[in-house]
This record gives structure tokens, sequence and C-alpha cells, in this order.
């Protein structure tokens, strides 16, 4: 391979930053190089500090989560602090996300630099700037197995599912089983909770939402609903929208790697620069690049963990064409985040589609509210649909005209209608999937897919 092939370029150069921020970036790099076990092997990439940060960053490799898995947390402890000592002194936690398929990670967690992360996302946010203090009342509709208190055999009391400012409307993880009556409970609790924020699975709070406007039920309407934890639907979003006349705000981030975006009252999300730098890796142009493409996330601060482009597994597409209308202008700023590189399927002629585009689809698809589509060959595309409110037969028809549009004329499409459809384990959605899943490195544009070692 000749060097000019080598070199690899980097989308940050087309952002606007602070001007402290290369230096951020830059001691955020040497942290890692130069104090951090995990990074050893990198050193050697890096062409040195002389470069501009942005090109030393586009010469290393990715940060797997594979390697965070069998380096184990103490390989990214900088400066050879002790996880041990630091679990004595009751300093960090160590956590393991609920990965289902063995990507299981154990996370050193340490709360304050967690929740200044998460302080620094609110600013992004005019409606969140406004109501969250950090003391205010939140209630939170998620899988009780990634936060909060899992019982899925009885029912636990509103005391004991309350930590602090924190209630956890669910400790059952299945919306799919869900009881009016357990639905009826939580409409119950957020009304004499009030919570300012309510923060949620937004495929959660979807059910709920549609329980609460087909009993007509009132409820109380929080200052600001905060999506989390998954990517929310067109449909999802619009279900909520009918019950709950507030702000929403899509926040984005991972155990790994804290608060990483935030969406703005205008609709755009916003990197949240205080605590992170986000590399954009597009895509080739067959596959939706440039607009199109993976992120790598960096993260500033964190005493006791070092993480240099980290690939948090999520495809985004870009927003540089205009300025968004709040005003905000530095780093990364995204019109979407298009689902996870697990959900990509491809077309017949071996085209990306992300779980996005497949969702615009079938978001104007009328009585549709759940889906999922399995890819089971190359031109194969299996639905599984929950309808309301519409005779079954013209939504799969829709449905399906939808997909057309997305896979083109050569795509074999079918479709069933289902009950409900179960989140996978621990409790998150699935919208799209390829039963062979794709390898999201092949669709790279070469000039800035990550260095090998
Ligand atoms: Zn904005």
């Amino acid at each position: 391979m000749s060097m000019d092939t080598r070199i690899k370029h980097s989308f940050a150069l087309t952002s606007r930053y602070k001007p402290h921020y290369p230096q951020r970036c830059g001691e955020a790099l040497d942290e890692a190089l130069y104090s951090t076990q995990a990074y050893d092997a990198w050193r050697t990439l890096d062409p040195g500090r002389a470069s501009p940060v942005f090109s030393r960053f586009a010469a290393l490799p990715a940060l797997t989560k594979r390697e965070l898995r069998t380096r184990g947390p103490q390989g990214f402890v900088p400066h050879d602090r002790d996880i041990a000592e630091g679990l004595t002194a009751h300093e960090i936690e160590l956590v393991a996300t609920s990965g289902a398929t063995g990507d299981q990670v154990t996370n050193v967690w340490y709360q304050p630099w967690w929740n200044a992360s998460e302080a620094a996302s609110w600013q992004l946010n005019a409606h969140a700037r406004a109501v969250a203090t950090g003391a205010h009342r939140e209630a939170i509709l998620s899988s009780p197995w990634c936060v909060g208190f899992p019982f899925e055999d009885g029912y636990l009391t509103m005391e004991q599912r309350t930590l602090g400012r924190f209630l956890f409307l669910s400790e059952r993880s299945d919306p799919s089983s869900w009881s009016s009556d357990l639905m009826d409970r939580m409409v119950g609790e957020l009304n004499t909770f009030k919570p300012i924020v309510l923060e949620a699975n937004p495929s959660f709070l979807a059910r709920l939402s549609r329980h609460i406007v087909k009993r007509r039920l009132h409820v109380h309407s929080p200052a600001l609903i905060v999506l989390t934890y998954e990517n929310p639907s067109v449909l999802h979003r619009r279900q909520i929208g009918r019950a709950f006349d507030v702000p929403i705000a899509s926040s984005y981030g991972a155990t790994e790697a804290g608060y990483v975006f935030m969406e703005c009252e205008a609709g755009r999300l916003h990197q949240v620069t205080t605590t992170c730098h986000v590399d954009f890796l597009p895509f080739a142009p067959e596959h939706g690049g440039p607009d199109v493409g993976r992120i790598l996330v960096t993260i500033f601060g964190n005493p006791w963990r070092s993480l240099v482009r980290f690939d948090i597994g999520d495809v985004v597409r870009l927003d540089g064409h205009a300025p968004c209308p709040c005003g905000r202008r530095e780093g990364l700023t995204l019109m979407s985040v298009e689902g996870r590189t697990v959900n990509l399927t491809v077309t017949p002629e071996g085209r990306a589609v992300t779980q996005g585009a497949v969702d615009q689809a079938l978001g104007s698809v009328a009585g549709l509210v759940e889906y999922q589509i399995l890819q089971t060959g190359s031109s194969a595309y299996h639905l599984r649909f929950a309808a309301e409110g519409a005779a079954l037969r013209p939504v799969a028809n829709d449905a399906c005209d939808a997909l057309q549009t997305v896979y083109g004329p050569a795509a074999v499409i079918t479709a069933d209608p289902v009950e409900a459809i179960a989140p996978d384990p621990p409790g998150k959605y699935c919208l799209s999937k390829k039963l062979e899943p794709i390898d999201p490195d092949g669709l790279l544009d070469d000039q800035f897919s990550p260095s090998e070692l």
C-alpha cells in the first residue's frame, strides 16, 4: 500500500469548535497514549504532538467493545490509579452494560463525571436548560434491567421504586405484556409524583401513551420529556405527542461514553463538546455517504476512564448544510441518529439502508403502531406489524408499498400482523435487522476509515 492511501482524513476539520477545544482533544489523546495501558500499541501510529490533533486522531484505530472487554476496566484507567482502592473509598463503582449478545462490558462508573456530562447536555436544549437543575423530580420509564428495580413476577410499591428524586415507573421490562391496571398505576403515579422531567425509552412511553389516549386518561404534564436508551421511531414520537402536549428532546449517549448528543428545541442533535469529541466516519457514496456514517467518541475529563475513538456502534446523519435555527454552532450537528449498525439492512443491489430510512418510510402508514423488519435473504424481507384503529390488510399493503420504495422493485416483501412486538433483552426494541449481519467496516469511505494496528 502506498503512503498516499494510508493518509486518513478527518471530518472534524469541517466543524467549528471553541478555541480551547483542540487542546482538550490533545490532552485526552496524550493521556491515552502515554498514561493508559490499553493504548500502548497505538503509540507507533501517532504522527506526534507537532501534528494537528484531528490528524493525529485520524491516524489511529477505532476502539471496539471487544477491546473494552478483553482489556478489562483497569486497562482504561489512566495514571496507574487503582480500581480496588477506588472501590474501597466508594469513589467509583463497576457497572456492567446489559448487552444481550455476549457484548457485555464492565465499566468504571464515576458518578461526578456522569453528572457533569448530563448537566452539559442540558445546556444544549432551552427547555432542559430552564428546568433541569440536578435537583428536579424525575420519573423514569425504561427497562428496569437498564435502570431501576426489576421485578417480573409481582409488583413493587411506589416507595420501593423511588430513589431520592427519581421514581421508576415500571418494574416490568416487556411493555407488550403490561396490563391495563399496571398502566393505570403509572398514570396515577405521574399525577401524584408530578415530575418536572419524564425520561423514557420511546417505545415504552409510546405504549403507555396509546393507553392514555385510548382510555382518555388525565395525565400530569411534565415540563420536558427526554427520550433515551433507544433510538426513537417516528411512530413512537407521534404516539407520545398525542398523549403529552409538552416539549420532547432526544438525548443520545452510552454507558461507556456518557452524554454525546442532545436534541435542541429546533429538533437537531448537538454534540456535547464539554465532555466529548466525536469523529465522524462517512459511508461511501453508494451507502449514503458523505452525510451518513458512523461515529467514534473520545471523552474528556474523566479521571477514572480514558476512552479514545470508541466505536459506539451507531449510524448518524449529519446536518451540515444550514446552521441550526437554535443558533448553536459548536461541534457536530446531526439531523438524526439513524439506528445501530446491527439495524442496517441492504437493498437487493447491496446498498445499505439505515433503520432511520425504514422508519421514515413506515412513519406515514396510517394505523401502524409497532413493527419489526427482518431481512432474511439478499432480496427477502419480512415485516411483523401491530395495527390499531385500522383494518389489517390495508395497513399491511401500505407498509409493504412503503418498504418497496426503500428497497426497490426487486425486493420481495412479506408481512404478518402480530398482537404486539416484545423488546429484545434487556428491554430495547429492534425495528430492523438483517439475519446475516453486515460488516459495517465495508461501508465506510476508505479515506476516513480507521487505521489498522
Ligand atoms: Zn439546534
